[in-house]
């Protein structure tokens, strides 16, 4: 396996809200592994989200705060680093694709400006550069550059607004992209095609993705690594195969059994049972007891550590323990 290029340690992200402080990231520590594509999969609020911020520092200032933990990159902590240090490894080495990032193209603007727009903001002026690289992506992605480049907008479909978007993101050459729910708005066979795009521009690039998705089928055919984050937490971590084939965690079963499969019988598809906890008092002991078929009185109390099953899978379960 190929060494991290991002360490994150212990790292602990709150928020503010008026009943009080969500628990959003708890104590989470994960490897992002040079080249690799990784999938962060979890329910609505699991916290997913809130971590991909965290990592780029793109919180919502005074509402939510890093409070703990570290996050390595090439030297830098990017939990407790300067604003300046900072710009310099936004978009250029570490890309994000926001979610809902549909709408996130200006209406008024050609498609070639939004592109001559983050290349400026990045000191760079050279329009001649910008429409060479620019074309090339969008040629990957599948798209003619001379029409998409001078189009607006709402002239491109979902699926095509999507790539644009992407190939936005790897403008700079970042060396690290992180997709937020990038195909949740696509019918599901644009889906499917960018989700084999992203896997063949990761392979052509060189990048390290990491892919964050309510849907853990779509990891399924294109990552390499699993991280299962339940209530603020990794619950598991593995390859793909092991993830998928041999799942450990009673939450990552679950997660599996509740979605719909092409060939599987409708009837072995089971919803998991519960909501998720309100992180503003998360339940003590492993977070998933409430829900869990198998909990047991330690489970409420303690919570269970995250131990290595085999060479590069972990889960934190009693069960395993
Ligand atoms: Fe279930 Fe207990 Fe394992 Fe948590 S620690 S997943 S409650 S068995």
């Amino acid at each position: 396996m190929s060494e991290p290029i991002i360490s994150i340690r212990g790292l602990r992200v709150v928020y503010h809200a008026l009943r009080g402080v969500v628990k959003a990231v708890d104590n989470v520590s994960l490897d992002v592994m040079k080249g690799e594509l990784i999938g962060v999969v979890g329910e609505s609020g699991s916290g997913k989200t809130t971590l991909a911020m965290a990592i780029l520092r793109l919180l919502p200032p005074k509402v939510a705060r890093i409070v703990g933990g570290h996050i390595l990159f090439d030297g830098l902590d990017l939990a407790t680093a300067r604003e300046e240090e900072l710009r310099k490894v936004r978009w250029s080495r570490i890309s994000y694709v926001p979610q809902a990032a549909l709408n996130a193209l200006n209406p008024t603007l050609k498609i070639i400006d939004h592109f001559m727009e983050t290349a400026k903001s990045h000191g760079i002026r050279d329009r001649k550069w910008v429409v060479e690289r620019a074309s090339e992506l969008l040629e990957t992605l599948r798209l003619e550059p001379e029409r998409v480049l001078n189009s607006y907008p709402h002239e491109l479909s979902g699926g095509m607004k999507q790539r644009v978007l992407i190939a936005l993101s790897m403008l700079l050459n970042p060396e690290v992209i992180i997709l937020d729910e990038p195909t949740t708005a696509l019918d599901v066979l644009t889906q499917y095609f960018i989700l084999n795009l992203l896997r063949a521009i990761k392979e052509k690039y060189n990048m390290t993705m990491m892919f964050i998705t309510h849907d853990i089928a779509v990891i399924a055919g294109i990552g390499d690594r699993v991280a299962v984050f339940y209530a603020g937490k990794v619950m598991e971590i593995g390859d793909v195969y092991t993830i998928f084939k041999r799942p450990a965690h009673p939450y990552t079963r679950a997660l599996i059994k509740s979605i719909p499969t092409l060939t599987g019988n409708i009837e072995e598809m089971k919803p998991i049972p519960g909501t998720p906890p309100d992180l503003i008092n998360p339940p003590p002991g492993c977070r998933f007891h409430p829900r869990c078929p198998y909990a047991m009185e330690k489970c409420k109390r303690v919570e269970p550590p995250m131990v290595e099953l085999k060479p590069g899978h972990l889960a934190a379960c009693w069960l395993l323990a």
